[in-house]
């Protein structure tokens, strides 16, 4: 069975256990995804992203934290803070990173299901391809070790992203 599913469309309107968000490191919201999640989650989310902030001072890039959905329909927000892209030689190491505690985060948390937007690609500017590339070889590489992981759902808002991932995973019409 495929674990490895691409979806295009608002990330909020996916039924899943847990879903990600592409958030910044105040994780007071923002825009794109993180503004997408806040309106239609309400006031929850922030309250809790709220308290996060007030115990460890928001989040490190490369990093998740974990709350509750409040309206939607998971029942968990990962919360990871992407690279903004300049160039510099460390932001792929970065969005690797995002990934790694993503998965970390959900299996600590027996989440077994997510879906993952494309972090950085947006405000942040990272390389979309480079970006379709670490991350699904990222989440390969977690599934490959932990077998009782349902799913992986790739959210991919707009097309280019969806035909980037849809060729990279080799998937046809
Ligand atoms: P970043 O600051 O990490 O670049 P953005 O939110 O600007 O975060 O963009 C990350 C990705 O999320 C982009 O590919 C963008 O197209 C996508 N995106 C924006 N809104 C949504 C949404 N409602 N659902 C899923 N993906 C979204």
């Amino acid at each position: 069975m495929n674990k490895i599913i691409i979806y295009h469309g608002d990330i909020t309107k996916v039924e899943c256990q847990a879903i990600v968000n592409a958030a910044n490191t105040s994780l007071m919201g923002g825009g794109g995804v993180d503004g997408a999640i806040h309106r239609a989650g309400g006031t929850k989310i922030l309250d809790a992203c709220k308290k996060i902030r007030a115990s460890q001072g928001g989040c490190k890039v490369g990093h998740a934290v974990i709350t509750t959905a409040g309206n939607l329909l998971a029942d968990k927000i990962i919360h990871t803070v992407g690279p903004v892209w300049n160039n510099k030689g460390v932001e792929e190491e970065l969005l690797r990173s995002c990934y790694k505690s993503v998965f970390d985060l959900a299996v600590q948390n027996n989440i077994c299901e997510l879906a993952i937007p494309n972090i950085s690609t947006g405000i942040y500017r990272f390389p979309k391809k480079l970006a379709a590339e670490i991350a699904i070889e990222a989440t390969k590489d977690f599934l490959k070790r932990n077998e009782n992981f349902k799913q992986v759902i790739f959210v991919c808002f707009d097309i280019e992203n969806y035909l980037i991932y849809k060729e990279l995973l080799g998937m046809t019409e």
